[in-house]
């Protein structure tokens, strides 16, 4: 928990539904434990979306489909999502998710590891969701930043690792060091780049939000 949970359900307590469907889904996903952004990162999406109405949207990390079917709800009607999903489990609960929400059109689903389905995208996006492995997010960033359009959005997710990322180096258990190294690196990488603008929120799980410079 980074935010005081006072903080935290009260904010939350604001909130308006997201449509039964939506609120379903992500019921189904909290009773199953797939891992779904929270509603205080949903409610920062939908208000980027509103903001940026992009048209291409590329999100890694699909789990059941939720965070992707958010998004197709506020973004512009004629916007197109590729989302990415390895977990054999998972994908065709995604798939049957986007049929189910009449989304099959509009948003396509690549199977398989991210490290390597990056390096396969040519068109640019003009918004980022970054939602898969921790350790993995500073190894895709060359691909992120190729693929992300100037003055395009890029959001990642659980990027202050419940707090651990403060903590130093020798106060990390063994197990997580390498994440916590490489979570620093990713930030570190994010602040100082000289084709973007990040800002890190503390908000859920932590996010960042950084903008793809024109030039
Ligand atoms: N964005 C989703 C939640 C994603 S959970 C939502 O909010 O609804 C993170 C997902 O990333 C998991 O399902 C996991 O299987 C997937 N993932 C992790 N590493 C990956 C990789 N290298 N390539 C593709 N998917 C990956
Ligand atoms: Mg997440």
């Amino acid at each position: 928990m980074i935010v005081d949970e006072r903080f935290r359900s009260y904010i939350c307590s604001l909130e308006r539904s997201n449509g039964e469907l939506l609120d379903a889904l992500e019921q189904t996903a909290l009773e199953t434990d797939v891992p779904i952004i929270r509603k205080e990162t949903q409610s920062f999406l939908k208000t980027m979306l509103v903001m940026n109405k992009p048209k291409q949207i590329l999100e890694v990390g699909t789990a059941i489909g939720f965070s992707a079917l958010l998004m197709a709800e506020f973004a512009p009607a004629d916007c197109r999502i590729t989302t990415i999903e390895k977990y054999e489990k998972r994908i065709p609960l995604a798939h049957a998710n986007f049929e189910r929400f009449g989304r099959s059109h509009q948003i396509t689903l690549l199977e398989g590891d991210a490290t390597l389905l990056l390096g396969e995208l040519t068109q640019t996006y003009d918004f980022i969701f970054m939602d898969a492995a921790k350790a993995q997010y500073v190894n895709y960033l060359p691909d992120i930043l190729r693929l992300l359009a100037p003055g395009g959005v890029l959001v990642s997710d659980n990027v202050l690792q419940d707090g651990d990322i403060i903590e130093s180096h020798f106060a990390i258990p063994r197990r997580n060091r390498t994440i916590h190294a490489r979570m620093r690196e990713y930030l570190y990488t994010l602040k100082n780049h000289p084709l973007l603008e990040t800002t890190i929120v503390p908000l859920g799980d932590g996010i960042t939000l950084s903008v793809k410079r024109e030039a």
